[in-house]
């Protein structure tokens, strides 16, 4: 089969780590198999270019790009990131993994993923709004409540959504609640949905824990990310009983062998923009976050963190991957002849997808459920899909990743060939 024209990945970049994924589950996908190839090409990718004028009266480009992966199953689904290191590349990759993961789950979606190449940082709120409003209508020829819908992700958040929401809006000359989920609350939002993922990750990592005979009182956890996920995470593991005995972000990385006051961190990351400079912990060399002893380590930042070489250095015994793609292929080797439990970003970080879910459900339905309504819901339905892929792991005698690949594209392949080929 020829190779696509438009990429050209390597063993360990994020569409590369994918495709390795998708070789790993095809001899377990029985008679389905023959429709394998359809997962190794997004179905539709669409590139913008983005001018704005900045607030200094030039005119300034940035590429956007919105790939729906797979629309097998339903609208595509999956957020939108702003970084400066985006590519077409990593968006393939990120809207593969959420075909993926919403198949893990069962949720009605395909997969869908976007980005621009962009630091928001740079930008000040008006030309951020103009950035996403324009972005908005570039991709408005394929996005919609029915066809694909947006959603935060990495430097994007409820104000973005709300942009989104309005620009779409106005586009259509109706208002679309349904078009993007992580919305503020008064324009259809869900409750739940802000922590929905960090929650997720803390109850799978739980759910992992109780499985391995992992004791959460006292067990030491270390968080590389803290922005809405890895902060979220850490809060709900210390509120069980864990000690967050480290933590990596942007700034810096610090330590605390007897745990971090939570809330005192919380405090000081929310005045000081990161973990650096806190008071309740030691500044140490950031590639040193990766020789700290846990038992719980969460990669919740970017792609391709845990590569061979920290994989032979770390000292834990589960990594819980709270971002998405964190760890490339020979990194998921090494964890695995060592014996450390990787529970994969496919289940582990699902839970903002499914209350992105709820949302849209509820605006559907314009009715809207209490927040414990939403939480019980979640740690339902995240806990039932992490039950059946820890069994057909068990079953295969085959990674939790692999056993997530196999539940999800299994169920991905069967509507395609139901569905049957158009023409
Ligand atoms: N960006 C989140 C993820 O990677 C959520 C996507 C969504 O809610 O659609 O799963």
């Amino acid at each position: 089969m020829p190779n696509l024209s438009f990429v050209t990945p390597s063993r360990n970049s994020p569409w590369g780590t994918y495709l390795s994924q998708i070789d790993a589950v095809e001899p377990y996908l029985g008679s389905l198999a023959r429709w394998v190839e359809t997962l190794r090409r997004p179905k539709r990718a669409l590139i913008v270019d983005i001018p704005i004028e900045l607030d200094n009266g030039t005119i300034a480009h940035y590429e956007g790009y919105r790939v729906q992966h797979s629309l097998t199953r339903g609208p595509g689904k999956g957020g939108v990131r702003y970084h400066p290191d985006v590519t077409l590349e990593e968006v393939m990759a990120l809207s593969a993994w959420m075909t993926i993961k919403n198949a893990a789950v069962n949720l009605p979606y395909g997969g869908a993923k976007g980005g621009i190449r962009l630091d928001p940082k740079t930008l000040s709120m008006k030309e951020l709004e103009k950035v996403t409003r324009r972005y908005t209508s570039e991709i408005g020829i394929i996005i919609g409540p029915q066809q694909d819908i947006p959603a935060p992700d990495v430097n994007t958040n409820g104000q973005i959504m709300a942009w989104m929401m309005d620009t779409y809006s106005m586009n259509v000359g109706a208002t679309a609640t349904g078009v993007v989920t992580g919305k503020p609350i008064p324009l259809g939002g869900s409750l739940g949905r802000v922590a929905a993922t960090g929650r997720g990750v803390f109850v799978i990592g739980r759910e992992a824990m109780r499985r391995l005979n992992v004791a959460m009182e006292g067990a030491r956890v270390a968080v590389q990310g803290f922005g809405n996920v890895g902060s979220i995470a850490a809060k709900l593991f210390a509120a069980n009983g864990a000690k967050i005995v480290a933590v990596q972000d942007h700034s810096g990385t610090i330590q605390n062998e007897q745990g971090f006051d939570m809330q005192n961190l919380l405090d000081h990351v929310a005045l000081a923009g990161g973990v650096a400079g806190f008071k309740g912990g030691d500044a140490i060399a950031n590639e040193n976050f990766w020789d700290i002893k846990t038992d719980v380590l969460i990669p919740a930042a970017l792609e391709g963190q845990i590569t061979a070489e920290r994989a032979q250095r770390l000292h834990t015994r589960i990594v819980l991957e709270g971002a998405n793609g964190p760890t490339t292929p020979d990194g998921d080797a090494v964890l695995a002849d060592r014996g450390i439990t990787v529970v994969p970003d496919v289940i582990a970080n699902a839970g903002g997808v499914t209350v992105s879910y709820f949302e849209w459900v509820q605006d559907f339905s314009s009715f809207f459920w209490t927040e414990d309504e939403i939480n019980v819901r979640l740690d339902k339905i995240i806990t039932g899909a992490f039950k059946g892929i820890w069994e057909t792991a068990e079953q295969h005698r085959i990674s939790l990743r692999t056993a997530a690949f196999t539940v999800a594209c299994t169920r991905v392949l069967q509507a395609r060939e139901e569905r049957g080929l158009y023409p």
